[in-house]
């Protein structure tokens, strides 16, 4: 039995087999190997078996998501056949007598470098895919089996640390849990555990290397702890654990359908923060009363392209139709930072929280945004949408995001289509946006707090670093006034105004929100009847 701490994401008790994801780069060591030939046979059998891993991901993304999307497999499967590649890997084995992976890996190297450099956009773009296969070579030498997250068995996933694009990947109902080494409690990795219920730890200083697959394991969210191989005495009280919280869940199912209302009788919206269609089923089983928060930018991570206007228009359409007149709030592309697709080809930042993201890519690049709202315009027809932008500083922004609009109504009307005008509002999420809100309100229909941004740029703390979690404090007296400021600028204005991060589902806050007039907090959904419970005690 083996047990380490970390810092809990979501507090639940979890227990089954752990699955060893390891991610990122491969650690490659240079060994001096005696038999050349026997090398070499273990490349082309490694060859044999990502040349097969590569037709059945080309397959299955053929049918998931199209043709061009799944292009990106055949172009690995023709890269892994390219003869200067090859050679390469094998001269290296032969005269330096180095060990295959050493090879793959030092020739993997040099390519990508080589495409890098090339003036040619396409040519350029090779090295990350001559990466990729590389790296594909080196896990089936070394017998790293690469995980098909559609297909495991229930499990707690234990990794080294999990991006956004790998998390939503995943078969929600399948995973238990998540204990990682590294991870941030303000990432999205974070929020999209809380989202899913799924109880999480992370900073956990475990050593991959000594822990299997299938190994048993405790979660324990509360207490911050894992436990490897744990005793029989330990399964038995984790056991009486997971029925206790079953029992409390129970408890809570007796509010659904009850209002969200004081004993003085003042009333609050408490709607659900979601990424997917897949999560409106959490939100309807929780029973929210909207959507506040649809972060949008999730259907286009995890995959090799923009999403097409009629994919978007077919997951808002089907958000809006599940909700049943329930309001619908779906915020525009907030892509950048540590959300990234690769092929947005966003390059390397410096600072990327304070770059090129957002609706700053949204209004540099129109095109991507059109083909959003175009799809958003549409989707209203279905249901109560209202829509709003992230990363808001100013008034000429909200300006400029107004013309476009216009502009994708116009294409929609030229071309017959049926559509309607959503209510529009806006994230306020930085502090120039807090200072100016008072101007801000005249402009659009709403506010809704991000306090996970807002928090990191009012205290100036990177939410993905780590080390800075002890000084992340978004109970700061700062962030409480500013919160209350802007609540006041909406109202004076006729506007209301909602909070979306994960602050709002704070419990100790909810009665000081009440009494600041905030008028919605959007929350993971699992949090929905817990609130409804302290809002129905308060006087
Ligand atoms: C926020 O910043 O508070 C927010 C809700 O947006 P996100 O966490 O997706 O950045
Ligand atoms: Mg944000």
């Amino acid at each position: 039995m083996t047990e380490y701490y970390g810092k809990t994401v979501y507090k639940g008790i979890a227990m089954g087999p752990a699955l060893v994801h390891r991610n990122g780069k491969t650690q490659v060591k240079r060994t001096k190997i005696e038999d050349t030939d026997m090398e070499l046979a273990r490349l082309e059998t490694a060859g044999m078996k990502a040349r097969k891993q590569l037709q059945n991901l080309y397959d299955k993304a053929l049918q998931e998501v199209g043709q061009a999307n799944a292009a990106i497999f055949e172009v690995h499967q023709m890269m892994l056949e390219d003869e200067d590649y090859l050679e390469s890997i094998r001269n290296m084995v032969e005269t330096e007598k180095v060990n295959a992976e050493y090879a793959v890996a030092v020739t993997g190297d040099n390519f990508s470098e080589m495409f890098a450099a090339m003036d040619d956009d396409y040519m350029k773009a090779r090295a990350a895919d001559v990466k990729d296969i590389s790296e594909r070579l080196i896990k089936n030498l070394s017998g790293q089996e690469e995980i098909d997250f559609s297909k495991i068995n229930p499990s707690v996933i234990v990794a080294d640390d999990l991006s956004p694009s790998e998390t939503v990947q995943m078969d929600k109902s399948k995973i238990l849990a998540f204990v990682t080494v590294h991870g941030s409690t303000n990432s999205h990795t974070a929020i999209l555990a809380r989202m899913m219920n799924i109880p999480a730890l992370i900073g956990v200083p475990m050593d991959l290397e000594n822990i299997r697959t299938g190994m048993d394991v405790i979660v324990d969210g509360v207490q911050g702890k894992v436990i490897f191989e744990p005793e029989e005495q330990e399964k038995e009280r984790a056991r009486g654990q997971i029925e206790e919280e079953q029992e409390k869940i129970q408890l809570l199912q007796t509010l659904k359908g009850k209002e969200n209302i004081t004993k003085d009788g003042r009333k609050i919206n408490i709607y659900a923060n979601i990424g997917s269609v897949g999560d409106v089923g959490y939100a309807l089983e929780n029973d929210a009363g909207g959507i506040g928060l649809f972060r949008s930018e999730f259907l286009y991570l995890g995959r090799n392209d923009f999403p097409t206007e009629e994919e978007q228009f077919q997951a808002y359409k089907q958000v809006l139709q599940m909700m049943a007149g329930k309001k619908v709030i779906i915020r525009t592309l907030d892509i950048g930072a540590d959300k990234q697709a690769d092929y947005f080809e966003l390059g390397k930042e410096d600072n990327p929280a304070m770059g090129y993201r957002a609706i700053r890519i949204c209004l540099k690049q129109p095109d991507i945004f059109k083909t959003q709202l175009r799809a958003l315009l549409r989707a209203s027809v279905y249901g109560n949408l209202s829509v709003m932008y992230p990363m808001i500083t100013d008034v000429c922004e909200v300006e400029q995001i107004y013309k476009i609009v216009d502009e994708a109504v116009q294409e929609l009307e030229t071309k017959g289509i049926p559509y309607k005008i959503p209510e529009q509002g806006i994230m306020i999420e930085t502090p120039a946006a807090v200072m100016v809100s008072d101007e801000l309100a005249e402009h659009v229909d709403f506010f809704s707090i991000g306090t996970n941004d807002l928090t990191q740029y009012t205290l100036a703390i990177d939410r993905q670093n780590e080390r800075l979690d002890d000084f992340y404090n978004p109970h700061h007296k700062a962030i409480l006034r500013m919160i209350e400021l802007v609540v006041k600028n909406a109202h004076k204005a006729g506007k209301w105004a909602g909070i979306c991060g994960e602050l709002g589902a704070d419990p100790e806050l909810t009665e000081a929100f009440i009494r600041m007039g905030v008028d919605e907090l959007s929350v993971a959904p699992s949090m929905i009847l817990k609130l409804r419970k302290s809002v129905r005690e308060m006087d």
